[in-house]
């Protein structure tokens, strides 16, 4: 089918259809090298994870419209073969970019998928979590030379120039919050990365905190959005590089979407419908397929489905989670549905499009 085709049926299925994903998220491994206190991963060994043949067979059945993979873990470096399963999902589906989150601890390791990517032409986003500037980032995590390792995993991304995209991720939690301002400051000024993201913690840790706290990391979160903001709009945060599509929609989504995580943090209430199960979900390491990594829901496993994607996600079972999802009004602040939210509700389309048009003039005046 002719490219200019293609767009119809991907823009039917985001929305009206909702039938195949846009954005996928594969946890490609349980094991991890640090010990974070903040951490949701329920620790696992290397025994049950998908192998490349799985892997294969799923993202050859993942339909049409997948736009996005990100591999994430654990420490997704970990898996010897993290090169392989991301060649894999770009040479056999149809996502045009893929995600790799780590937490930089196996620069070697980082160095060697760089080169491969590079030699492929695989487009590859590295995000990299940081949450304490220097060696207390190392502790905090509880993996000796951490910080040093961070810093090296960045060099060698960015010796690869335009061809990848790094991120540093900061997470507001009760721990960070306090010193994330000046973590923020490090980050764009000491390591000088191309992008920041800032998340809001997530998960069952963020259900325990007391008033007092919640108020203090909203605050904080919206401070670094504000910051963020403003550095980006004269320069001194780059953002998603080049002038792809892919690119354009992430910087202008970073400019609006934090303003509906927070509002959703805040008042604790349901602002539009959730797409996970039906353009965004999730495969665990052992072929665990669900809706999203909060929801206490699993939609099956792919083994029983022979590894076949498509037929587990139009399951009678993924049907009902969907269904429940809408029912239910389900509300939270995870960021990567969200993501999807927003670019799938014309609702949201004015605003999308206005700050498209200012990223569009602020390219301009920072040239
Ligand atoms: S690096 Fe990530 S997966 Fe590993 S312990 Fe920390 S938060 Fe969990
Ligand atoms: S609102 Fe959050 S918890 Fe509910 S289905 Fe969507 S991502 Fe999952």
């Amino acid at each position: 089918m002719k490219k200019q085709w293609k767009i119809i049926p991907n823009l039917y299925n985001a929305l009206v259809s909702h039938k195949e994903p846009v954005f996928l998220t594969q946890f490609v491994t349980q094991r991890c090298n640090a010990k974070c206190p903040h951490c949701f991963v329920d620790f696992k060994t290397a025994d049950d994870e998908l192998n490349l043949e799985q892997t294969e067979k799923i993202a050859s059945t993942s339909g049409n419209c997948l736009r996005n993979i990100a591999l994430t873990g654990g420490e997704t470096f970990l898996r010897n073969d993290l090169f392989e399963i991301a060649k894999i999902w770009y040479k056999n589906s149809s996502a045009k970019s893929i995600v790799v989150t780590t937490n930089g601890s196996l620069p070697q390791k980082v160095e060697e998928f760089a080169k491969n990517s590079s030699r492929e032409n695989i487009p590859v986003s590295f995000f990299i979590s940081y949450d304490f500037i220097g060696e207390k980032h190392s502790e905090y995590r509880q993996l000796p030379h951490l910080h040093e390792n961070i810093i090296e995993s960045c060099k060698i991304i960015k010796s690869y120039g335009e061809k990848f995209n790094l991120t540093l991720q900061i997470t507001i939690t009760p721990d960070t919050y306090k010193t994330a301002i000046e973590t923020y400051k490090y980050m764009r000024d000491e390591l000088n990365v191309q992008n920041i993201n800032c998340t809001m913690i997530r998960g069952e840790k963020a259900n325990i905190i007391t008033p007092d706290i919640r108020k203090e990391l909203s605050e904080t979160y919206k401070k670094i959005q504000e910051m963020l903001d403003n550095d980006f709009d004269c320069g001194k945060i780059q953002g998603f590089k080049g002038n792809s599509l892919t690119s354009i929609l992430i910087n202008a989504k970073n400019k609006m979407l934090w303003k509906y995580i927070l509002k959703t943090f805040n008042e604790n209430q349901y602002i539009s419908p959730c797409c996970a199960g039906s353009l965004f979900g999730i495969i665990y390491y052992n072929g665990d397929i669900a809706p999203c990594e909060i929801l206490n829901e699993k939609i099956g496993n792919l083994k029983d489905f022979d590894y076949n994607f498509l037929k587990a996600w139009k399951s009678l079972n993924a049907d009902n989670i969907r269904k429940e999802i809408i029912k239910t009004k389900c509300f939270c602040t995870f960021e990567c549905s969200w993501l999807v939210n927003l670019f799938s509700s014309p609702r949201f389309y004015p605003e999308l499009l206005y700050c498209i048009m200012k990223n569009i003039l602020r390219e301009k005046n920072v040239q």
